[in-house]
C-alpha cells in the first residue's frame, strides 16, 4: 500500500476529484476534410473538439477526452472522480484509493454486491469501478458510503479488458446524449463524436474471494 492521501483527517482516495480540479472546456463539433494518404480519397467528418482547441490530441481510438486536472487543489468531490486518474487506474492498474501498482493478472478488484451480480450474471457487461489492492479493501468498505450501504465483494479478475469509454455522445444537430458507453469496435462517427469522461472495462475471470 502507498501512503493516503487524507483531508482534514480523512482518507481521500486517490482517484477522487478535487473542487480545483474540475475544467470547464465549451465543446462543439466541426466537420473537418481528411484525405487517405495511401489512396488520396477525400472525406469530410463531423467531430467533437474543444472551441479553444480544436485540433488536441485525441486518444488512438479517436477519443475527446475531458481533462480533468490533476493539482488537488480546494477540497475532495466525494462523488467525483478525477477522469485522468480514474483512466490511469484502470489503463495502468493503480490501486484507486493508494495508487498502488496492481498485476495483470489475477488483479485485486473490490465491487458493490448489487454490481457484481450483475457482472455475473452478464458476463460481457462492462465497469467504471477501478481496482483496489487488498490492503486498501478494508479502507474502502468502510469509507465508500454506497459499499456500506450495498456491501462489498472482495474480487479477484484474471486480467480486464479495456473495453471503452463513459461519456457523453453528440449528435450531429448539437445536442448530447449523456452518460453513454461506447467501445473501441463502435463506428468511427460515433467516437469522434463522443466526450470521453471515463474508462469502461470488461472483466474476464471475475470470482468472489471466499
Ligand atoms: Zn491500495
Amino acid at each position: 500500500m502507498n501512503e493516503l492521501i487524507t483531508y482534514k483527517g480523512r482518507t481521500v482516495p486517490w482517484v477522487t476529484r478535487w473542487s480545483g480540479e474540475y475544467v470547464s472546456r465549451p465543446v462543439t463539433l466541426m466537420a473537418q476534410t481528411t484525405r487517405d494518404t495511401r489512396t488520396g480519397d477525400v472525406a469530410t467528418e463531423l467531430r467533437l473538439v474543444f472551441e479553444d482547441d480544436p485540433y488536441a490530441v485525441r486518444d488512438d481510438h479517436d477519443f475527446l477526452w475531458s481533462v480533468d486536472a490533476t493539482a488537488r487543489a480546494g477540497e475532495p468531490e466525494w462523488r467525483q472522480v478525477n477522469s485522468m486518474r480514474q483512466q490511469a487506474s484502470m489503463v495502468r492498474l493503480r490501486c484507486q484509493v493508494c495508487a498502488a501498482r496492481l498485476p495483470a493478472e489475477m488483479t485485486p478488484w473490490l465491487l458493490g454486491r448489487g454490481e457484481f451480480d450483475h457482472l455475473i450474471a452478464n458476463p460481457e457487461s462492462t465497469t467504471l469501478t477501478p481496482p483496489t489492492c487488498q490492503s486498501c479493501w478494508n479502507i474502502a468498505a468502510r469509507l465508500c458510503p454506497w459499499l456500506r450501504k450495498t456491501g462489498s465483494v472482495r474480487c479477484i479478475v484474471d486480467r480486464r479488458e479495456i473495453w471503452g469509454v463513459h461519456g457523453d455522445v453528440y449528435q450531429p444537430d448539437g445536442t448530447a446524449m449523456e452518460d453513454c458507453r461506447v467501445s473501441y469496435g463502435h463506428r468511427r462517427a460515433t467516437r469522434l463524436l463522443t466526450l470521453a469522461k471515463q474508462q469502461a472495462v470488461c472483466l474476464h475471470g471475475l470470482r468472489e474471494l471466499l
